[in-house]
């Protein structure tokens, strides 16, 4: 069942979603070589509790820590851990958190230090399918608009979209039907409608769509020809005059870092 939120929830998950674009810029200034991503999740945890929130993936299926954060070939659901960032990764963080019992999802892939241009493509045309996405919701049009939109613009620059992994509904809880997949038909799949929140997330691949699960933690994510991945996510609410992102990316694009 889809949840349709009201303009007052709304309001509460954009709240969330202001939050959580702080946590992200907060994490993402201490992002350089020589840090682990232990020490990232670490900072960031602290911040979303001390500003009255939930870190929800913490405890998630026994996923052990408040961040994703995933470097290079991990595509997603990276662990934090003694893995030390190096001049020329790049870093995905991803998040989710409860404040006030609204929730809002949100991804940023960041470049440590200088990266090369190949890489710096795949994180700009990543970062330009998530919004081409967006733009597609608009209540009544189909999450296969949005799939398809995401897609194409992959595929035109010579990129692929992970199958395995997918964007969702959420707001209430972290994960809520539907399902937003980051390939798919126009014109099929649920309707959008006034009042649906989702969060739509492109996993973009520079080499082939196929990823493994690591069969250690059961949970990072990693492109298998070892060839970097990006990821950005936002939380958006369904209008009718298209869509009303709820997590924001000014934190993060306006700082001086
Ligand atoms: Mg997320
Ligand atoms: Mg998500």
């Amino acid at each position: 069942m889809i949840l349709l939120k009201t303009k007052e929830e709304i309001e509460l998950i954009r709240d969330a979603g202001l939050l959580l674009g702080k946590t992200l810029a907060e994490v993402g200034r201490h992002i350089r070589p020589g840090v682990t991503t232990a020490f990232l999740d670490q900072l960031g945890e602290q911040f979303i509790r001390d500003n009255g929130a939930m870190p929800l993936c913490k405890g998630f299926e026994g996923f052990p820590s408040a961040f994703c954060i995933s470097v290079n070939d991990v595509v997603v659901h990276g662990i934090p851990g003694e893995v030390f960032l190096k001049e020329g990764d790049n870093v995905s963080l991803d998040c989710v958190i409860n404040l006030n019992g609204y929730v809002a999802d949100s991804a940023y892939t960041f470049a440590v230090g200088e990266i090369s241009p190949e890489v710096q493509r795949l994180m700009k045309v990543t970062k330009e399918a998530l919004y081409i996405g967006l733009d597609k919701c608009k209540a009544g049009n189909r999450v296969g608009d949005i799939s398809h939109a995401v897609q194409m613009h992959c595929e035109k620059n010579g990129y692929n979209v992970v199958r395995e992994l997918c964007g969702h509904g959420v707001g209430l809880q972290m994960h809520e039907s539907p399902n937003v997949p980051n390939y798919g038909v126009k014109g099929t799949g649920p309707l959008l409608k006034e009042g649906m929140v989702i969060a739509v997330e492109p996993m973009v691949c520079m080499g082939s769509k196929n990823v493994k699960f690591s069969k250690e933690d059961g949970w990072t994510c990693r492109t298998r020809d070892g060839r970097p991945a990006a990821h950005y996510e936002h939380t958006v609410a369904i209008t009718a005059n298209g869509p009303d992102i709820l997590t924001t990316f000014d934190f993060i694009e306006n700082s001086n870092n």
